[in-house]
């Protein structure tokens, strides 16, 4: 199979998961996780009609942006954010993931190159407890998102969730559905800021158990682009 056929039935698993969800498969976007796969990769992903593609390291970002100049991709970062790092994602990506603490999200919207639109940004949760590495606690979710909404150059867009892995017994879902609840809770608590409208939850493994629960952004890899390269 190439990575367009990959590609389209990536798509169908998706459609089909909103329809035994009962959601409209239009409220579930897919970005295509292409970190450490070549710049061509995309270009072919590209020229199936993928438009939003995933990058976790810096480098790998600013190596790719400039290579696909031509393109309009949407480039999302979705690696962890190291402070010193922030200027280039600030510059080079149209969406961050893995937002976790406001410092962060200052150095992001102060760093947005002047005349960008603002950028689109997901406050990281840990739902899983100590069993994951980054993300806020769910009880520190509501205050980083007040906080991060009033930055200027940002536009907050919801919440992200990477849930540590489920252990024999556990129930996929159980992270996602913590997720989505939370994030009613403060999109309630927000009122008046527009566009708090994303989940980004679910990866190759679980992307159907995320839709079942609510998610409006997937984000899979291995599926559409096939094992990753280990890095150079
Ligand atoms: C690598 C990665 C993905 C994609 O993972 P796959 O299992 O290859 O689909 C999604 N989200 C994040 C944050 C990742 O680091």
């Amino acid at each position: 199979m190439n990575l367009s056929n990959r590609l389209a039935q990536v798509h169908e698993r998706l459609h089909e998961a909103c329809i035994r969800a009962g959601r409209a498969p239009q409220e579930v976007r897919l970005v295509a996780v292409s970190k450490t796969h070549p710049a061509e990769a995309i270009r072919e992903a590209y020229t199936a009609g993928q438009r939003a593609f995933g990058e976790n390291y810096v480098q790998e970002l600013l190596t790719k942006a400039e290579a696909l100049a031509e393109l309009p991709v949407e480039w999302h970062f979705i690696g962890p954010i190291q402070s010193n790092k922030t200027r280039d994602i600030a510059q080079h990506a149209d969406w961050v993931h893995g937002v976790d603490r406001i410092k962060v999200a200052r150095c992001l919207s102060d760093q947005r190159p002047a005349g960008r639109p603002p950028l689109s940004v997901c406050v990281q949760v840990n739902v899983s407890g100590e069993a994951s590495k980054s993300g806020c606690a769910p009880d520190q979710a509501l205050d980083l998102c007040r906080e991060v909404a009033t930055l200027p150059n940002l536009s907050l867009r919801g919440l992200m969730v990477i849930p540590a892995p489920t252990q024999t017994g556990q129930d996929p879902r159980t992270p996602f559905r913590t997720l989505k609840q939370l994030s009613d809770r403060i999109r309630l608590e927000l009122g008046e800021a527009q566009g708090f409208d994303t989940l980004s939850a679910g990866m190759s493994d679980d992307f159907e158990a995320a839709i079942a629960e609510g998610a409006t952004l997937i984000r899979v890899g291995s599926l559409i682009f096939g094992s990753r390269k280990p890095l150079s």
